[in-house]
């Protein structure tokens, strides 16, 4: 944190000094970096500034590994439910918060994988397309996903049975924090659903399901399920607990994760301490009754009994 403060004040001077000499204006209550502004000044030019720093050049994977443990966030959960289908934030923009998460398009028009920094669609039909950088999306969560604990996992038959082993890692590692999880391997089946893009006026969540729901089932396949943990504390901002979708090896099947049974699978965690949420600038957003507890009915939209 300290190195990262330096940093941003240290690159403040060196910008200053590469302009005009200006009065020192910035935020320099620092006592060693004001020693940094003074020899620049004396120095006259910023490469010589940069040549005469007598400490050593910080790692610049400090800033990236910050950025990488960050779960970044598209809107809230409950907005989406309630029928805020509008996208905010474009394909391009998620790239650039994460390589791996979940979520959907403008429109609720399909299910959204992300998986090794490609962004799938999962359709209605239940096929899946690569989607382009200009689409947007009113809800999702990504990350830059890091492999930190890995275990090989079989004969995992329900999606109640994986859960609870995810919440087992969960409980060792700290269940106050966020965790995205990739099980890549093989599947005896997997349960997941899609639905119909909407048109405008959009109803609820719930009543969008229950008509334009699409469920498909494969048997024997080969994928990788993207999973995501968000903390109890968060029941108001998306849903507590773990949320899957999944995505054949080959790219051509997805969605919506309902039932799974693991045959054997590679079970990698990536646990995550930060936290990013950008409210969307929809014209509904402002008009949504957020107050409202919402996670009985979100349950209802995100599994099946
Ligand atoms: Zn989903």
């Amino acid at each position: 944190m300290k190195t990262k403060v330096l940093l941003a004040l240290l690159a403040a001077v060196l910008l200053t000094s590469c302009g005009e000499s200006s009065s020192s204006d910035s935020k320099n209550d620092n006592s060693s970096v004001q020693t940094t502004a003074s020899a620049a000044e004396s120095d006259n030019t910023a490469t010589a500034a940069a040549g005469s720093d007598p400490e050593p050049e910080p790692e610049p994977a400090a800033d990236t590994q910050a950025d990488r443990e960050t779960i970044y966030q598209v809107s809230l959960l409950q907005g989406l439910t309630l029928g805020d289908y509008n996208g905010s934030v474009s394909v391009a923009d998620l790239k650039a918060n994460g390589d791996t998460g979940i979520g959907t398009f403008d429109g609720l028009n399909g299910e959204l994988i992300m998986s090794d920094g490609v962004v799938y669609r999962g359709l209605s039909d239940g096929s899946v397309e690569v989607v382009a950088d200009d689409e947007t999306i009113p809800f999702a969560n990504v990350t830059f996903f890091d492999a930190d604990e890995q275990e090989d996992v079989s004969g995992i038959a329900t999606i109640a049975d994986i859960k609870a082993l995810l919440d087992e890692r969960v409980e060792k590692l700290g269940k106050n924090s966020f965790y995205m999880v990739k099980i890549e391997g093989t599947f005896n089946k997997v349960h997941a659903r899609s639905e119909l893009k909407q048109e405008k006026p959009y109803k609820p969540l719930a009543e969008v399901l229950e008509t334009d729901q699409r469920e498909f089932e494969w048997e024997n396949i080969e994928g990788t399920v993207v999973a995501l943990y968000c903390p109890e504390y968060m029941k108001d901002l998306n849903a507590a607990g773990w949320h899957l979708h999944f995505i054949s090896s080959d790219k051509t099947k997805g969605g919506h994760v309902l039932d799974v049974d693991i045959n054997s699978a590679k079970l990698s965690i990536d646990p995550t301490q930060g936290y990013n949420m950008q409210l969307p600038e929809t014209e509904m957003f402002p008009t949504l009754d957020l107050t409202k507890d919402q996670s009985e009915d979100i349950k209802k939209v995100e599994t099946k009994d």
